[in-house]
């Protein structure tokens, strides 16, 4: 049985995250999106938010769990009995920091192993970030987010279409 955990914010997922994560389910018997506590980040939407908006999304991917964990990546995946990371990269801006942190995990946790998966072409200009911003500024996001996270961007600012 092959898990792998695709860890990140989720602030909130996209579907740049969803093309992700519907890939990596492909390519593991089990995938366990992990939605982390961030402390050091003022995140737009609470740790059980990004996670319920990820459950609503992920409905017919019968091999895809959601999880939440706190502190270091590798504590989580020693939990989890798993050493199998899945990251999406969009830019060269992804690619060095992606590198240099799974690097840093490995040297934490030997053995483990980071996979990449290269953004979808019609996907890399999405981010939470970008949405977060448009949201903010009352623009519409259909194209980044699905409704169910349409619907949640609603509540938090009031006048979107
Ligand atoms: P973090 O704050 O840890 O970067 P994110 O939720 O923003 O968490 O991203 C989690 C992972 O998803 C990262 O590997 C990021 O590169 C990837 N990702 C984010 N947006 C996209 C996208 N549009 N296409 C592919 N991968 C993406």
């Amino acid at each position: 049985m092959r898990t792998a955990v695709y860890p990140g914010s989720f602030d909130p997922v996209t579907y740049g995250h969803l093309d992700i994560i519907s890939r990596a389910a492909a390519m593991f018997d089990e995938l366990v999106v992990a939605v982390v506590r961030n402390p050091g980040k003022n995140s737009l939407f609470s740790l059980e938010e990004r996670e319920e908006m990820l459950r609503e999304c992920l409905n017919g991917l019968h091999n895809v769990r959601t999880a939440v964990f706190s502190g270091l990546l590798v504590n989580f995946l020693r939990e989890s009995g798993t050493g199998i990371v899945v990251r999406g990269l969009r830019s060269v801006a992804d690619f060095e920091n992606e590198m240099q942190m799974a690097a840093v995990n490995r040297t934490l946790l030997p053995g483990m192993e980071t996979v990449f998966l290269a953004a979808d072409s019609c996907r890399t200009f999405i981010s939470s970030s970008a949405v977060r911003e448009i949201s903010a500024l009352g623009g519409d996001v259909s194209a980044f987010v699905p409704v169910c996270v349409l619907k949640k961007l609603q509540v938090k600012y009031g006048s979107l279409v």
